[in-house]
């Protein structure tokens, strides 16, 4: 860990980590310790307080760019997985949730 990034990076899973347990204590109550030190997209080991999750807030470059492909990944995935017994127009809108991520975070 390098105190001197000034960097905000994103996390190596893209927040599901949080969004699931943030699910999980407001369903059952419970509050996990979040952990102050996370691992990156870009590789390194940083303060959770130094990630976002909005692409506008990311400035770590290597972070942008593995968050850009890991979006559009998810969004070929999900248009691939059309033999699942979910309505196509869910599927479309998730895909595209997911390349608009892929595209703000592909630019500046
Ligand atoms: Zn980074």
């Amino acid at each position: 860990m390098d105190a001197s990034d000034p960097h905000i990076h994103v996390t190596v899973d893209l927040g599901t980590e949080t969004e699931t347990r943030n699910l999980l204590s407001s369903t059952f109550g419970l509050v996990a310790d979040r952990p102050s030190v996370v691992k990156a997209g870009c590789g390194r080991r940083v303060p959770f307080a130094m990630t976002a999750q909005q692409p506008e807030h990311v400035t770590c470059l290597p972070c942008r760019d593995y968050a850009a492909a890991r979006h559009q990944r998810v969004a070929e995935q999900l248009l691939e997985s059309r033999t699942l017994t979910l309505d196509p127009g869910d599927l479309r809108r998730a895909a595209d949730h997911h390349r608009d991520l892929a595209r703000r975070y592909a630019s500046d």
